[in-house]
């Protein structure tokens, strides 16, 4: 139906408006989540590649919206950054997640350490303050806080990303680079900026152990994080030859859904005794 280009025009409005009516309903939504306490985050473990044992949780946030259902961070954690609404988000994603651990603490449930991912519009000299703040109110140790930052957050603006990490740094926590190896940017920022560990992105482990360029790549990067003395974390594990794979060749901890999917907090514990490693 290539007739008409009065009509293709007509349909190609009719969609930007029902797209810009769906961009609303959803800004207008996400400006209340808040305050209504919607949104709660889920915890992935990461357990250590050699010992299978548990070392870590992801912390992903869920909206939960009464009428649009579950929305995935994908569909709104862009809307957030966009609109700003990141930074009230960004504040209770760190409290709730310290809060969180110092609660399994009180129930007498180990989880050693939480990774909390950062949006590059959080990434400001204010976000020092409000890590700090956290920390304090929870009573959490800073050693157990991961940081999760993508490296073109680092590049949009090196010189003021060096002292934010080093001031990070200074309160104790850790800092990981994620989705490793997607960015653009040169390797020379790995000896400028204070970090501690690095993930492997999940589009480089999805073909392992068979596809011939996802190994080298994954290879490469284990054996660089090694020289460099960087944990390195897997993520996207789902896989038993995956998981022997990244082990043999050196990767500190898994991720991924053939150890666990991301799970409600109050799941954890069931979790961690039903398996007996
Ligand atoms: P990410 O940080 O790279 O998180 C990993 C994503 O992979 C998560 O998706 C996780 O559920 C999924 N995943 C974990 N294991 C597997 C696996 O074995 N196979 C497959 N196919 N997927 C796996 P999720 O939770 O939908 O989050 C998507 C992205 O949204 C995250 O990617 C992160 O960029 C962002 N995000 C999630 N939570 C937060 C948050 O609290 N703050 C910020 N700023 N961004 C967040
Ligand atoms: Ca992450
Ligand atoms: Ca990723
Ligand atoms: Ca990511």
């Amino acid at each position: 139906a290539k007739d008409a280009g009065k009509n293709t025009h007509r349909f190609f409005a009719a969609d930007m408006n029902s797209q810009t009516f769906e961009r609303l309903r959803l800004e207008n939504a996400l400006r209340q989540a808040l305050e209504r306490r919607e949104f709660e985050l889920h915890y992935q473990p990461q357990v250590s590649a050699v010992s299978h044992t548990f070392e870590a949780v992801e912390a992903l946030i869920r909206w939960r919206h009464p009428t649009l259902g579950l929305v995935p961070p994908l569909k709104f954690i862009p809307l957030a950054e966009e609109t700003g609404l990141i930074r009230p988000i960004g504040v209770w994603i760190l409290n709730e997640a310290c809060r969180q651990l110092t609660a399994w603490d009180a129930a007498g449930i180990k989880v050693p350490r939480v990774a909390v991912n950062l949006s590059a519009r959080q990434f400001s000299p204010a976000l020092v303050q409000q890590v700090a703040e956290a920390l304090h109110a929870s009573g959490l140790e800073a050693s157990r806080l991961e940081l999760e930052i993508t490296e073109s957050l680092l590049m949009q603006n090196p010189l003021e990303a060096v002292d934010i990490l080093h001031q990070l740094k200074s309160l104790g926590v850790h800092i990981a680079i994620d989705d490793f190896g997607t960015g653009y940017s040169s390797l020379s920022y790995l000896k400028r900026f204070p970090l501690d560990a690095l993930k492997i992105d999940r589009s480089f482990v999805d073909g392992l152990p068979l596809d011939e360029d996802d190994a080298a790549i994954a290879e490469a990067i284990m054996a660089m994080a090694k020289k460099l003395r960087f944990t390195v974390v897997a993520e996207g594990v789902e896989t038993l030859e995956q998981s022997q794979f990244l082990q043999t060749k050196g990767c500190a901890l898994l991720q991924g859904y053939y150890f666990a999917r991301p799970m409600p907090a109050g799941e954890l514990a069931g979790w961690m005794k039903g398996r007996s490693v």
